[in-house]
């Protein structure tokens, strides 16, 4: 008989815990570059974009959100300066590649469910679990979450766009937890960010399960983080769960 679980809400990560990319970004832009005529090397634009993202992030964090930009803009920027970055000058020529692919990367084909996935999401769901997405996205991850047959389990999406902030910030833990109506107590996070989801939940008072992946811990995460909140697989959810229930006097 399915135990009756005190935690209620289960909220989670989305990118590279329920879903990754299909392919790198270097190759990805590679394909679409060379679709429009254009020639650039995968390793290069792959190393470009992390260059890129990472400034973009630091100067516009959020989207540029608070600065006037757009999600749509602020991924354009990337693509272009990517490109720049990459060896390619003619910003008139890569303007249409960035335009497909921002379509592309809303394209459920872009994207793949990681194993375990979705029987994770139904078997919390079939223990009465309410379930949201809280993510560091823009507006396209609805349609992305629709697109791979994953939205149905959720109660509602939240993106980093959408709430203004994005995690570790507290602030975007507790509009989940508003929009959900539970007190941090009884929610947890998923997620494989040590900082943004294993951290940014604890700071907002409720529990949270580090996802991670084959290799080595870092040691700074290997020292602070329980065993019991360490997922190497999202099978061990369940598990971890009633431990924490059983180890929770109170809850
Ligand atoms: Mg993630």
């Amino acid at each position: 008989m399915a135990h009756r679980l005190q935690i209620r809400l289960l909220t989670w990560d989305v990118k590279d815990t329920l879903l990754r990319l299909r392919r790198p970004v270097g190759e990805e832009y590679a394909t679409k570059a060379r679709a429009h005529g254009l020639e650039v090397e995968a390793t290069a634009l792959g190393q470009a974009f992390g260059q890129a993202y990472r400034a973009q992030n630091h100067s516009f964090p959020n989207y540029g959100l608070s600065h006037g930009l757009t999600s749509h803009k602020w991924w354009l920027d990337v693509v272009l300066q990517t490109f720049h970055l990459a060896g390619v000058r003619d910003a008139q020529a890569v303007a249409p590649i960035a335009e497909q692919l921002y379509e592309d990367f809303s394209s459920p084909c872009t994207w793949q469910v990681l194993e375990g996935a979705e029987n994770t999401l139904k078997g919390c769901r079939s223990r009465g679990l309410r379930l949201a997405a809280v993510s560091n996205f823009d507006r396209r991850l609805e349609d992305i979450l629709v697109g791979l047959g994953l939205r149905e389990y959720f109660d509602f999406v939240l993106t980093s766009e959408a709430a203004g902030w994005p995690k570790p910030d507290t602030r975007i833990f507790q509009e989940a937890l508003q929009l959900a109506h539970v007190e941090p107590a009884v929610a947890a996070h998923i997620g494989d960010s040590y900082r943004c989801d294993y951290q940014g939940a604890r700071a907002a008072g409720m529990h949270s399960f580090l996802v991670v992946g084959p290799e080595p811990l870092e040691p700074g995460v290997r020292d602070t983080v329980p065993k019991e909140h360490i997922l190497p697989t999202l099978s061990h959810l369940l598990p971890a769960l009633d431990r924490l229930e059983g180890s929770t006097p109170g809850l």
